[in-house]
């Protein structure tokens, strides 16, 4: 069994939603996991266990005020890595 952040596939999701309507950001790997690290240290970890093997499902339960908190966290952080990139 492992303990697993469900958080870290639900920004991911949003970024990759968000970055197809914004053409004029960059995503290239190190702005993606910059993005990605900003936003998820705004947002509350969210673990569950999973049995080795199982693949954790987008769970339906994860209500709207959930998915509106991880986009508007995720915009903020496209905002914050787009004015400063660190890739090279
Ligand atoms: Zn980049």
């Amino acid at each position: 069994m492992k303990l697993y952040n469900i958080m870290e596939d639900e920004v991911r999701y949003a970024i990759d939603k968000i970055l197809k309507t914004r053409k004029n950001i960059c995503d290239c790997e190190k702005c993606r996991l910059d993005i990605a690290a900003i936003a998820l240290n705004h947002l509350p970890p969210k673990y569950v266990v999973t049995e080795k093997g199982e693949l954790y499902e987008r769970a339906n339960n994860l209500n709207l005020q959930f998915e509106a908190d991880v986009v508007k966290e995720v915009a903020k952080a496209i905002e914050k890595v787009n004015r400063k990139p660190q890739h090279s």
